[in-house]
């Protein structure tokens, strides 16, 4: 028989090829980074659709971030070439949940305007309740434990263990757990995990939500969590026809309830199960691949595959020490404009990403950017969203959604400054709780002159808040309600963000908060509309993206309100992991945390701090975790990978490299890679296929004969028969050689 032909299989290996066609029921891509295993779930979802002729909203997608989401459909886009991609349902486990809730919620009870809590939320209101009860409860902890209580069903029985919490703990924590869940409820919200439980409720109680779902399709499957799994099983439930693609060594949630065990779980539900290997590495250099390699191999206890570079140069990484973390920073911002520079026109901002361990450790490099006059998007854990001067805002659109949201309403009672002090909340929040109303209703019924002999609020603080925020606001409201009739003329969410500022004075308000940084609130400010346009513009394009296809016999709610849907999709990318919803238009060089940066690739990669205390984590538990996290942060670099650390870290203490990398410390580089012109030839074949096969991307740079040492001193041979594990020759001592741009060991450029 002949092999089956189709546009898509063009330029895909072997291994990729059997993966994209593959007839079987269930099937499973292992393999590792690089490897071109969500390339390959991407084909297939185009060969499902345009070989075996299933419908576009019958395909189930998930992805692990937004933003993997979005680069997704992208490709599809291009290779489907005629719209048909926006039907898929293809998005994060998270806003699939939300949009079913959203469509078929009403059948499990739920409000139809349910809002969304994110991680600041959770906290705030967890926070709260800890000191309510005073528990002695660490919030933090807290959090954790009901988060894994809620995304492990009914199995805590560890996270018991793990915190050391005894009876009476135990018996506090899940006083906690109850509140807090009352309290959501109350207000109507749900948090991250509640969005995947009620979708898993909701699927098992009507499985007709799902009966038209004929494959589910998942990447990064090693990080999912219990939860997860049951509601892939159960979009598959009529048809049991899933692909799953994911990497052992690169599962770096477990922190977050991500079980590796789903593997064994899936090939144990769903014997039979097609297991296909891709065991060649199209992303990094042969050295990146193998010094990244180096690393995951100290994990004796796991799972040995074969990945072999496709390119068979490359420039060794760099590991390099500096004093302290703003030097650290300095170096890398030269580095930086030296790479630029060098490149030609080659590389641009958008080629350059600085992976981070965790957020806090972006200060220096922010600083250092920003003095150089290079600008830059933070990705991952850095808050766009929880920016005070943003999360005002959305607090004012959260109640205008839903007023009974308290926790909203409490944080812009005074803010602007009404002077109202916080006895005045305290007492508005206690008479609400007594009375079992929202703090909302208790404020409308103060205003229309109903006290009563529990009221604490004093006659001018109920006038203030009466003016300047219920009529506001109730204005606001009504127009929404007068343009939701069927002729009325939308009444658009810019309109009424830009209204909502204006009636706030909201430039002054910041001005006379913040003298000192106004002007950039202001502009993060004005960001935001730029936002909510985008998100309108989407829209009006395509109204129905959002829609789930009709399934006979069953109602579903349509979502007209562009509010709620704006929120639940801010609410989204506010998620301190996944999230990101940031342009992509402007050359920027990206500051992402690692976790955010998982499945993405650059040509060129930062990895600074890379000391014990920071990867691995002084707070971390696991040594195994922290070390795949290092070797998921080296494999996202396509040519040159730089790692460093300060010799004091950020308070001064005195700091080791990684235990991660001390074993192979002498390979690396040393001072950095004399960018030449041979090293950037290399840079470019490793760009090439997303570069145009122009010649003139090497015009204006310099004409050099190679130093050796800036090539990986690796032996062909040894290459070949090594599987993956490639040993190193002896490094030479490096000939001295003229450098036309040697590394700058002052942090300046020459
Ligand atoms: P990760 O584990 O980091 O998520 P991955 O296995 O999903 O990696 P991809 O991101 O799919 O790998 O692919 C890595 C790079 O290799 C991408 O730039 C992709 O376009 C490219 N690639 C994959 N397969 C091929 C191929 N057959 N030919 C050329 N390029 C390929
Ligand atoms: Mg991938």
């Amino acid at each position: 028989t002949s092999s089956p032909r189709h546009a898509i299989l063009d330029g895909l290996n072997n291994a990729q090829r059997r993966a994209v066609t593959s007839d079987a029921p269930t099937l499973a891509i292992l393999a590792g980074p690089g490897s071109g295993k969500t390339h390959t779930l991407t084909a297939r979802v185009v060969w499902l659709i345009d070989h075996d002729g299933l419908r576009p909203e019958d395909v189930l997608v998930a992805t692990f971030t937004v933003k993997a989401a979005r680069e997704m459909k992208e490709r599809i886009a291009r290779t489907l070439a005629d719209g048909r991609e926006k039907k898929l349902i293809l998005g994060t486990f998270h806003s699939i949940a939300r949009r079913y809730l959203a469509a078929y919620g009403r059948h499990i009870g739920l409000s139809q305007t349910f809002g969304i809590a994110d991680d600041a939320d959770s906290r705030a209101i967890i926070t709260r309740i800890c000191k309510r009860l005073q528990t002695g409860l660490d919030p933090a902890f807290a959090r954790n434990w009901i988060s894994k209580k809620k995304s492990k069903g009914a199995d805590t029985s560890r996270a018991q263990r793990g915190g050391g919490a005894g009876d009476r703990s135990l018996q506090e924590l899940e006083t906690c757990y109850r509140e807090y869940q009352k309290h959501l409820e109350t207000l109507n919200l749900l948090d991250y995990d509640d969005l995947l439980v009620r979708c898993v409720e909701l699927l098992r109680k009507f499985p007709a939500c799902v009966s038209n779902i004929r494959a589910v399709l998942v990447d990064e499957y090693q990080d999912t969590n219990a939860i997860q799994y049951e509601l892939m099983t159960l979009f598959a439930q009529r048809r049991r026809r899933i692909t799953i693609v994911g990497d052992p060594d690169q599962s770096i949630y477990g922190w977050r309830s991500a079980d590796i065990r789903n593997l064994e779980r899936l090939l144990q539900d769903y014997p039979g199960t097609d297991c296909v290997a891709l065991e060649q590495n199209y992303r990094s250099s042969k050295s990146i691949l193998a010094m990244s390699l180096e690393v995951i191999k100290q994990d004796e206890k796991r799972y040995k595959k074969s990945l072999k570079p496709v390119h068979t140069k490359g420039c060794r990484p760099v590991l390099r020490r500096l004093k302290n973390p703003s030097t650290e920073a300095e170096w890398i911002v030269a580095e930086i404009r030296r790479i630029l520079l060098m490149s030609g026109s080659m590389l641009t901002h958008n080629d350059v990403a600085i992976l981070l361990r965790s957020a806090s450790l972006s200060r220096h490099i922010e600083n250092a950017l920003g003095r150089a006059g290079i600008t830059y998007r933070m990705v991952g854990g850095f808050k766009f969203y929880e920016r005070a001067e943003i999360k005002t805002i959305i607090d004012y659109l959260r109640v205008i959604h839903q007023p009974e949201n308290n926790d909203a309403l409490a944080r812009i009672i005074n803010t602007p400054r009404r002077g109202i002090g916080d006895t005045t909340v305290r007492n508005l929040l206690e008479e609400a709780e007594t009375a079992l109303l929202s703090v909302w209703a208790v404020l409308t019924k103060h205003c229309q002159g109903l006290r009563t002999a529990k009221t604490k609020i004093t006659k001018q603080a109920e006038q203030k808040i009466s003016g300047g925020l219920l009529r506001p606001l109730n204005d606001i409201r009504k127009k929404i309600g007068q343009a939701s009739g069927p002729d009325a003329a939308p009444y658009g969410l810019v309109q009424m963000i830009e209204q909502l500022l204006t009636t706030l004075n909201f430039q002054k308000h910041l001005e006379d908060t913040h003298p000192n940084d106004h002007e950039q609130r202001w502009a993060n400010v004005q960001e935001f509309v730029g936002l909510a346009a985008d998100f309108v513009r989407d829209m009006e394009q395509s109204p129905d993206d959002d829609a789930l296809p009709e399934i006979e016999g069953l109602t579903q709610t349509k979502e007209a309100d562009v509010l709620q849907r704006f929120l639940a999709n801010v609410s989204l990318a506010a998620d301190a992991q996944t999230g990101g919803d940031e342009q992509q238009s402007k050359a920027l060089v990206t500051i992402s945390t690692i976790h955010a940066a998982k499945g993405l690739e650059w040509p060129v990669v930062f990895i600074p701090a890379v000391y014990a205390g920071s990867i691995p984590h002084a707070r971390s538990e696991d040594d195994d975790e922290e070390r795949r996290l290092l070797y998921v942060a080296m494999t996202r670099a396509q040519s040159l990978l730089y790692l460093s650390y300060p010799v004091s870290g950020s308070n001064g203490e005195r700091t080791q490299v990684s235990p991660f990398v001390d074993p192979i410390q002498r390979w690396f580089h040393e001072k950095g890679p004399c960018l030449d012109r041979p090293v950037m030839v290399e840079v470019a074949e490793i760009l090439r296929r997303t570069l145009p096969p122009d010649e003139t991307i090497f015009k204006g740079l310099p004409d050099m004969f190679s130093p050796e040492d800036n090539l990986f001193p690796i032996n062909p041979d040894e290459a070949q028969e090594a599987d993956g594990e490639s040993r190193w020759r002896e490094d030479r001592p490096s000939v001295k050689r003229p450098r036309l741009q040697g590394p700058s060991s002052t942090g300046q450029i020459h």
